[in-house]
């Protein structure tokens, strides 16, 4: 996967795909200080490109850095990469993270701050489940407290538990795991939010603690303009066996139907293809 042809921005320059490197001493891989975003261009255009770049921004002053890029030059930057690869419908991963310099203690102050921009094309994140409906574990690790970790920032520290989650799932043929959060309430899958539906109301857990995403928002916009109620709240564990369909939210998952968590079942229903297929027009719009 390293040795491809393609190219990679990387502090303003195109760079060979296979050239792409960084030093072992980067600060980013020994204390987590990098951010990232994930993004989707579907006919060329990147959906809520802008939207995304900020958050990246705001990402990295939550973790008390600063790209020394604009949110115009981002933008110029995935544009840039997406034409040098000839890509129009892709996934979009910009990352910016402390760099290696004089620092290699946990202060950082001295490091460069660096930033990069990959494309590659990515299909149906959760593959089959797309169709048929994920099958969720439930992890034993609870999303934290804002006041344990930036809960707001995509940052790559907070995925450290996601990766585990995650596994633990695919080791027991589950796709993907929900994470309840540390007061118990619903929180979330490793990358996408959730939602689930109850006598035609939605409900979603309120994002106080893990990341409001785009999708998410898109979503609940999408809903309530077919006049649907959604409601943003903390949702109790015992919650689940009541609910009738759930899906995930994300820029890469899209909207994927949910079929299972741990040992309640959902129904793949019509108010989740309708809004999946709502989402999907609304994005090549
Ligand atoms: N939660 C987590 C942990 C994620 O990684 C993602 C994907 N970025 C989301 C939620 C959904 O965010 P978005 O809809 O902005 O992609």
């Amino acid at each position: 996967y390293d040795d491809r042809d393609g190219v990679i921005w990387m502090d303003g320059k195109l760079v060979p795909w296979r050239d792409a490197n960084v030093h072992i001493l980067t600060h980013a891989l020994h204390y987590a200080s990098a951010v990232f975003e994930g993004e989707r261009a579907y006919g060329g255009k990147i959906f809520k490109s802008r939207e995304h770049s900020e958050r990246l921004k705001r990402s990295a002053n939550m973790l008390d850095f600063e790209i020394p890029y604009t949110v115009d030059q981002i933008e110029d930057a995935k544009a840039e990469v997406m034409k040098a690869n000839g890509m129009t419908d892709c996934y979009v991963r910009p990352l910016a993270w402390r760099g290696s310099g004089p620092d290699m203690g946990v202060a950082s102050e001295q490091n460069p701050v660096r930033m990069a921009v990959a494309v590659w094309e990515w299909g149906a994140y959760y593959g089959a489940a797309k169709m048929k409906g994920a099958k969720l574990d439930i992890s034993k690790w609870k999303r934290p407290s804002p006041e344990t970790v930036p809960s707001q920032a995509k940052a790559s520290g907070l995925y450290m538990i996601c990766t585990m989650s995650k596994h633990a799932a695919h080791a027991k043929g589950c796709t993907d795991a929900m994470m309840f959060d540390y007061r118990g309430y619903v929180a979330e899958a490793t990358g996408a939010n959730i939602f689930f539906v109850k006598d035609g109301e939605v409900h979603t857990p309120k994002a106080d603690c893990f990341l409001n995403g785009l999708t998410r928002q898109t979503v609940i916009e999408l809903l309530r303009d077919k006049q649907i109620k959604v409601h943003e709240r903390h949702i109790e564990a015992s919650e689940l066996e009541g609910f009738e369909q759930c899906w995930l939210t994300g820029t890469a998952a899209e909207v994927t139907p949910v079929a299972e968590i741990g040992d309640y079942n959902f129904e793949v229903g019509a108010l989740t293809h309708d809004i999946a297929e709502t989402y999907e027009k609304h994005v090549r719009a």
